[in-house]
Protein backbone atom coordinates (compact mmCIF):
# COMPACT_ATOMS: atom_id res chain seq x y z
CA UNK A 1 0.00 0.00 0.00
CA UNK A 2 1.82 3.28 -1.07
CA UNK A 3 0.83 5.92 1.74
CA UNK A 4 2.02 9.18 3.53
CA UNK A 5 1.34 9.87 7.14
CA UNK A 6 -1.78 12.25 6.00
CA UNK A 7 -1.48 12.32 2.20
CA UNK A 8 -4.88 14.82 2.13
CA UNK A 9 -3.07 17.35 4.31
CA UNK A 10 0.08 17.62 1.75
CA UNK A 11 -1.37 20.93 0.14
CA UNK A 12 -1.38 24.20 0.73
CA UNK A 13 -5.63 24.44 2.15
CA UNK A 14 -7.28 27.27 0.07
CA UNK A 15 -4.92 26.35 -3.33
CA UNK A 16 -8.18 26.60 -5.46
CA UNK A 17 -10.04 29.36 -4.08
CA UNK A 18 -13.02 30.60 -5.21
CA UNK A 19 -12.68 28.21 -8.19
CA UNK A 20 -15.43 25.83 -9.64
CA UNK A 21 -15.05 22.12 -10.06
CA UNK A 22 -16.90 19.70 -12.06
CA UNK A 23 -15.84 16.37 -11.65
CA UNK A 24 -17.95 13.65 -13.79
CA UNK A 25 -18.71 9.98 -11.60
CA UNK A 26 -18.10 12.01 -8.82
CA UNK A 27 -20.30 10.29 -6.88
CA UNK A 28 -18.44 7.29 -6.38
CA UNK A 29 -15.12 6.03 -5.93
CA UNK A 30 -12.34 7.71 -6.66
CA UNK A 31 -14.25 10.98 -8.45
CA UNK A 32 -15.84 11.16 -5.29
CA UNK A 33 -12.55 11.56 -3.58
CA UNK A 34 -11.02 14.16 -6.38
CA UNK A 35 -14.13 16.09 -5.74
CA UNK A 36 -13.64 15.98 -1.83
CA UNK A 37 -10.11 16.70 -2.46
CA UNK A 38 -10.68 20.28 -4.58
CA UNK A 39 -13.29 20.99 -2.51
CA UNK A 40 -11.05 20.97 0.54
CA UNK A 41 -8.42 22.88 -1.23
CA UNK A 42 -10.82 25.84 -1.82
CA UNK A 43 -12.88 24.65 -4.55
CA UNK A 44 -16.78 24.69 -5.10
CA UNK A 45 -18.07 21.26 -6.32
CA UNK A 46 -20.41 20.04 -9.17
CA UNK A 47 -20.51 16.65 -9.53
CA UNK A 48 -23.08 14.77 -12.56
CA UNK A 49 -23.52 10.97 -13.89
CA UNK A 50 -26.98 8.95 -14.44
CA UNK A 51 -27.47 7.78 -10.74
CA UNK A 52 -29.00 10.34 -8.97
CA UNK A 53 -29.46 8.40 -5.52
CA UNK A 54 -25.78 8.15 -5.48
CA UNK A 55 -24.84 11.38 -6.29
CA UNK A 56 -27.23 13.47 -3.71
CA UNK A 57 -25.65 10.63 -1.17
CA UNK A 58 -22.23 11.59 -1.82
CA UNK A 59 -23.82 15.33 -2.15
CA UNK A 60 -24.63 15.35 1.62
CA UNK A 61 -21.45 13.55 2.99
CA UNK A 62 -19.42 16.51 1.05
CA UNK A 63 -21.69 18.87 2.59
CA UNK A 64 -21.65 17.41 6.05
CA UNK A 65 -17.66 18.05 5.49
CA UNK A 66 -18.46 22.47 4.96
CA UNK A 67 -18.16 21.48 1.35
CA UNK A 68 -20.63 23.44 -1.39
CA UNK A 69 -21.76 20.75 -4.02
CA UNK A 70 -23.75 21.04 -6.84
CA UNK A 71 -25.40 18.30 -8.18
CA UNK A 72 -27.47 16.73 -11.88
CA UNK A 73 -27.91 13.98 -13.46
CA UNK A 74 -26.64 12.86 -17.45
CA UNK A 75 -25.46 10.07 -19.34
CA UNK A 76 -21.67 11.48 -20.98
CA UNK A 77 -22.95 9.84 -24.47
CA UNK A 78 -25.70 11.74 -24.66
CA UNK A 79 -24.10 15.96 -25.76
CA UNK A 80 -27.40 17.58 -25.28
CA UNK A 81 -27.51 16.29 -21.82
CA UNK A 82 -24.08 16.99 -21.20
CA UNK A 83 -24.79 20.77 -22.44
CA UNK A 84 -27.84 20.94 -20.32
CA UNK A 85 -25.57 19.72 -16.93
CA UNK A 86 -22.64 22.15 -17.87
CA UNK A 87 -25.27 24.98 -18.39
CA UNK A 88 -26.47 24.46 -14.86
CA UNK A 89 -23.01 24.42 -12.97
CA UNK A 90 -22.61 27.61 -14.58
CA UNK A 91 -26.31 29.42 -13.88
CA UNK A 92 -25.49 28.02 -10.47
CA UNK A 93 -22.06 29.36 -9.75
CA UNK A 94 -20.97 31.97 -12.61
CA UNK A 95 -17.55 29.99 -13.46
CA UNK A 96 -15.78 26.86 -14.10
CA UNK A 97 -12.65 26.63 -13.42
CA UNK A 98 -11.55 22.79 -13.46
CA UNK A 99 -12.85 19.66 -15.13
CA UNK A 100 -12.11 16.08 -14.19
CA UNK A 101 -14.01 13.72 -16.94
CA UNK A 102 -13.57 10.84 -14.39
CA UNK A 103 -16.73 8.96 -15.34
CA UNK A 104 -16.04 5.45 -17.07
CA UNK A 105 -17.16 2.14 -17.39
CA UNK A 106 -15.42 -1.33 -16.78
CA UNK A 107 -15.61 -5.02 -16.79
CA UNK A 108 -13.66 -7.68 -17.37
CA UNK A 109 -14.28 -9.30 -20.89
CA UNK A 110 -11.82 -11.65 -23.48
CA UNK A 111 -12.01 -9.77 -27.03
CA UNK A 112 -13.18 -12.91 -27.87
CA UNK A 113 -16.51 -12.87 -25.70
CA UNK A 114 -17.18 -9.23 -25.37
CA UNK A 115 -20.48 -8.42 -26.89
CA UNK A 116 -20.45 -5.49 -29.76
CA UNK A 117 -22.87 -3.47 -27.52
CA UNK A 118 -20.24 -3.78 -24.58
CA UNK A 119 -17.27 -2.64 -26.59
CA UNK A 120 -19.27 -0.01 -27.98
CA UNK A 121 -20.70 0.78 -24.34
CA UNK A 122 -17.38 1.51 -23.03
CA UNK A 123 -15.61 3.61 -25.73
CA UNK A 124 -18.89 5.21 -25.88
CA UNK A 125 -18.70 6.21 -21.83
CA UNK A 126 -14.64 6.42 -21.32
CA UNK A 127 -13.50 8.15 -24.60
CA UNK A 128 -16.74 9.89 -26.59
CA UNK A 129 -18.53 10.78 -22.87
CA UNK A 130 -14.91 12.42 -22.39
CA UNK A 131 -14.78 14.29 -25.52
CA UNK A 132 -18.45 15.52 -25.50
CA UNK A 133 -17.64 16.89 -21.81
CA UNK A 134 -14.95 19.04 -22.40
CA UNK A 135 -16.35 19.74 -25.65
CA UNK A 136 -19.31 21.22 -24.03
CA UNK A 137 -17.00 23.01 -20.90
CA UNK A 138 -14.96 24.74 -23.51
CA UNK A 139 -17.65 25.92 -25.55
CA UNK A 140 -19.43 27.47 -22.98
CA UNK A 141 -17.06 28.80 -20.49
CA UNK A 142 -12.91 27.85 -21.08
CA UNK A 143 -12.57 29.14 -24.51
CA UNK A 144 -13.03 32.40 -22.92
CA UNK A 145 -11.23 32.12 -19.44
CA UNK A 146 -8.92 28.94 -19.81
CA UNK A 147 -8.68 26.79 -17.50
CA UNK A 148 -7.47 23.16 -16.59
CA UNK A 149 -8.68 19.58 -17.75
CA UNK A 150 -7.44 16.19 -16.11
CA UNK A 151 -8.89 12.94 -17.71
CA UNK A 152 -8.60 10.35 -16.18
CA UNK A 153 -6.80 7.35 -17.66
CA UNK A 154 -5.41 3.81 -16.84
CA UNK A 155 -1.70 3.04 -17.06
CA UNK A 156 -2.16 -0.46 -19.10
CA UNK A 157 -3.89 1.80 -22.36
CA UNK A 158 -0.19 1.35 -23.90
CA UNK A 159 0.09 -1.86 -23.02
CA UNK A 160 -1.81 -5.67 -23.65
CA UNK A 161 -3.68 -6.55 -21.20
CA UNK A 162 -6.24 -9.47 -21.28
CA UNK A 163 -10.08 -9.11 -20.47
CA UNK A 164 -9.17 -5.01 -20.63
CA UNK A 165 -8.98 -4.51 -24.81
CA UNK A 166 -12.06 -2.79 -24.34
CA UNK A 167 -10.79 0.01 -21.99
CA UNK A 168 -7.16 0.05 -23.05
CA UNK A 169 -8.53 1.45 -26.52
CA UNK A 170 -11.05 3.42 -24.98
CA UNK A 171 -8.49 5.15 -22.44
CA UNK A 172 -5.52 5.54 -25.24
CA UNK A 173 -7.86 7.72 -27.38
CA UNK A 174 -8.61 9.58 -24.37
CA UNK A 175 -4.88 9.58 -23.73
CA UNK A 176 -4.70 11.20 -27.81
CA UNK A 177 -7.52 13.73 -26.68
CA UNK A 178 -5.54 14.85 -24.17
CA UNK A 179 -2.90 15.31 -26.21
CA UNK A 180 -4.18 16.82 -28.89
CA UNK A 181 -6.45 19.08 -26.94
CA UNK A 182 -3.66 20.26 -25.08
CA UNK A 183 -1.46 21.84 -28.26
CA UNK A 184 -4.86 23.49 -29.31
CA UNK A 185 -5.79 24.91 -26.61
CA UNK A 186 -2.47 26.33 -24.86
CA UNK A 187 -3.08 29.77 -26.33
CA UNK A 188 -6.50 29.66 -25.00
CA UNK A 189 -4.75 29.34 -21.24
CA UNK A 190 -6.49 26.03 -21.26
CA UNK A 191 -4.18 23.20 -19.87
CA UNK A 192 -5.25 19.71 -20.69
CA UNK A 193 -3.68 16.77 -18.63
CA UNK A 194 -3.93 12.98 -17.51
CA UNK A 195 -3.31 11.12 -14.86
CA UNK A 196 -3.37 6.87 -15.19
CA UNK A 197 -4.43 5.19 -11.54
CA UNK A 198 -2.62 2.09 -10.94
CA UNK A 199 -4.22 -0.70 -8.49
CA UNK A 200 -6.35 1.48 -6.02
CA UNK A 201 -8.18 -0.18 -3.09
CA UNK A 202 -11.45 -0.47 -2.17
CA UNK A 203 -12.82 0.56 -5.77
CA UNK A 204 -15.57 -0.85 -7.73
CA UNK A 205 -13.04 -1.44 -10.80
CA UNK A 206 -10.25 -3.72 -8.81
CA UNK A 207 -13.49 -5.62 -6.73
CA UNK A 208 -15.04 -6.65 -10.24
CA UNK A 209 -11.26 -7.69 -11.99
CA UNK A 210 -10.70 -9.77 -8.37
CA UNK A 211 -13.98 -11.55 -9.09
CA UNK A 212 -12.79 -12.46 -12.51
CA UNK A 213 -9.61 -13.69 -12.19
CA UNK A 214 -10.19 -15.18 -8.77
CA UNK A 215 -7.49 -12.37 -7.42
CA UNK A 216 -4.86 -13.54 -9.81
CA UNK A 217 -4.39 -10.28 -11.81
CA UNK A 218 -4.86 -7.80 -8.09
CA UNK A 219 -4.19 -7.60 -4.61
CA UNK A 220 -0.26 -7.12 -5.63
CA UNK A 221 2.29 -5.45 -3.26
CA UNK A 222 1.88 -1.98 -5.51
CA UNK A 223 -1.65 -1.10 -4.48
CA UNK A 224 -2.52 2.70 -4.15
CA UNK A 225 -5.68 4.80 -2.32
CA UNK A 226 -7.85 6.95 -3.82
CA UNK A 227 -6.41 10.06 -2.09
CA UNK A 228 -2.92 9.64 -3.81
CA UNK A 229 -5.34 9.60 -7.08
CA UNK A 230 -6.58 12.92 -5.89
CA UNK A 231 -4.00 14.48 -4.53
CA UNK A 232 -2.49 14.10 -8.74
CA UNK A 233 -5.17 15.78 -9.74
CA UNK A 234 -4.67 18.46 -7.68
CA UNK A 235 -1.21 18.94 -8.36
CA UNK A 236 -2.12 18.84 -12.02
CA UNK A 237 -4.78 21.78 -11.39
CA UNK A 238 -2.98 24.29 -9.00
CA UNK A 239 -0.64 26.83 -10.40
CA UNK A 240 2.42 24.31 -9.23
CA UNK A 241 1.31 22.67 -12.43
CA UNK A 242 1.21 26.18 -14.51
CA UNK A 243 3.45 24.94 -16.91
CA UNK A 244 2.39 21.28 -17.38
CA UNK A 245 -0.06 20.50 -20.43
CA UNK A 246 -0.49 17.87 -22.51
CA UNK A 247 1.05 15.34 -20.32
CA UNK A 248 -0.41 11.71 -19.08
CA UNK A 249 0.84 10.78 -15.51
CA UNK A 250 1.29 7.48 -14.36
CA UNK A 251 0.22 7.26 -10.77
CA UNK A 252 1.07 3.51 -9.53
CA UNK A 253 4.06 3.17 -7.74
CA UNK A 254 5.90 2.29 -10.82
CA UNK A 255 3.56 -0.69 -11.65
CA UNK A 256 3.14 -0.07 -14.87
CA UNK A 257 6.44 -0.13 -16.08
CA UNK A 258 7.44 -3.29 -13.97
CA UNK A 259 7.95 -5.62 -16.59
CA UNK A 260 8.81 -8.41 -15.29
CA UNK A 261 7.67 -8.30 -12.04
CA UNK A 262 10.35 -10.17 -10.30
CA UNK A 263 10.08 -10.14 -6.34
CA UNK A 264 12.58 -7.71 -4.95
CA UNK A 265 13.64 -8.46 -0.80
CA UNK A 266 12.76 -5.94 1.36
CA UNK A 267 15.58 -4.05 2.72
CA UNK A 268 17.37 -4.69 5.79
P1 LIG B 1 -16.60 3.74 -10.32
O1 LIG B 1 -16.77 3.87 -8.84
O2 LIG B 1 -17.35 2.65 -11.02
O3 LIG B 1 -16.95 5.15 -10.97
C1 LIG B 1 -17.39 5.33 -12.26
C2 LIG B 1 -18.33 6.54 -12.24
O4 LIG B 1 -18.68 6.86 -13.58
C3 LIG B 1 -19.61 6.29 -11.46
O5 LIG B 1 -19.82 7.37 -10.56
C4 LIG B 1 -20.70 6.25 -12.52
O6 LIG B 1 -21.91 6.81 -12.01
C5 LIG B 1 -20.09 7.11 -13.62
N1 LIG B 1 -20.58 6.72 -14.95
C6 LIG B 1 -20.51 5.49 -15.52
N2 LIG B 1 -21.10 5.52 -16.73
C7 LIG B 1 -21.55 6.80 -16.91
C8 LIG B 1 -22.26 7.46 -17.96
N3 LIG B 1 -22.62 6.80 -19.07
N4 LIG B 1 -22.54 8.77 -17.81
C9 LIG B 1 -22.20 9.44 -16.70
N5 LIG B 1 -21.53 8.88 -15.68
C10 LIG B 1 -21.22 7.57 -15.79
O7 LIG B 1 -15.09 3.54 -10.75
P2 LIG B 1 -13.67 3.96 -10.12
O8 LIG B 1 -12.95 2.70 -9.87
O9 LIG B 1 -13.81 4.96 -9.04
O10 LIG B 1 -12.96 4.63 -11.40
C11 LIG B 1 -12.89 6.01 -11.60
C12 LIG B 1 -11.96 6.31 -12.77
O11 LIG B 1 -10.65 5.77 -12.53
C13 LIG B 1 -12.41 5.70 -14.09
O12 LIG B 1 -12.11 6.60 -15.14
C14 LIG B 1 -11.56 4.45 -14.21
O13 LIG B 1 -11.40 4.03 -15.55
C15 LIG B 1 -10.26 4.94 -13.61
N6 LIG B 1 -9.38 3.87 -13.11
C16 LIG B 1 -9.69 3.20 -11.96
C17 LIG B 1 -8.83 2.23 -11.47
C18 LIG B 1 -9.13 1.48 -10.18
O14 LIG B 1 -8.23 0.85 -9.61
N7 LIG B 1 -10.35 1.52 -9.68
C19 LIG B 1 -7.65 1.93 -12.16
C20 LIG B 1 -7.37 2.62 -13.34
C21 LIG B 1 -8.24 3.60 -13.79
P3 LIG B 1 -23.39 6.37 -12.51
O15 LIG B 1 -23.45 4.89 -12.40
O16 LIG B 1 -24.29 7.11 -11.57
O17 LIG B 1 -23.53 6.86 -13.92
Amino acid sequence: MVTAPDASRVFQEDLLKEQVAFVTGGGTGIGKEIARTLGRHGARLAIASRKRESLELAARELESEGLECFVDTCDVREPEEVERVVAGILAHYGRLDVLVNNAAGNFPASVRNISYNGFKSIVGIDLIGTYNVTKAVFEARLKDHGGKVVNISAPFSGMGVALQAHVAAAKMGVDALTRSCAVEWAPLGIRVNGVAPGQVADTEGVARFEAATGGAATGGPIVGTKQDIANAVLFLVSDAARFVSGQVFSVDGAASIDMLKIPVEPPG
